[in-house]
Order: C-alpha cells, then structure tokens, then sequence
C-alpha cells in the first residue's frame, strides 16, 4: 500500500492498542488498524478509523453503565 506520509510503496496496517482519557475516564482500545510506514517510520490512522474510535470512546460510557470491562475491542 502506498504510504500517505511519504507516498513510497510498502505501508501495512497494522493492529495496535491505544488507550485514551486517564484515571477512572480511560479507555482501552484493542485492535485499532494503524498504517505504519517502514520507509518514513511514520504510523497514522485513517479518517475512517479516527472516526470509528471517536464512536467507540463515546460508548465506552454506556459499557461503563452497564460494569463491563473497560476493553474495547475495534473488531
Ligand atoms: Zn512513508
């Protein structure tokens, strides 16, 4: 795939965990697709997937409500 950053061949995505807020607000999120770049080092999420977390941060409070673990998985 070619990569946005430095627009060279060989971008992967890649699966990570990221985890956002602090203290009792944290989330974790299990499995986000992350383009990394071996040419430029350069790893970003794509507008979609940005998108896609913003929406899995949001229902973070209803899993909160309902004493879930607090680990979401993107999948
Ligand atoms: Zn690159």
């Amino acid at each position: 795939m070619i990569c946005d950053v430095c627009g060279q061949d060989g971008a992967r995505t890649k699966r990570v965990s990221r985890s956002y807020g602090k203290g009792e607000d944290m989330v974790v999120i299990d499995h986000i697709p992350v383009i990394a770049c071996p040419n430029c080092g350069e790893s970003y999420m794509t507008a979609d997937t940005m998108h896609e977390v913003q929406r899995l941060k949001l229902h973070r409070r209803t899993l909160k409500a309902l004493r879930l673990a607090p680990v979401i998985s993107y999948v």
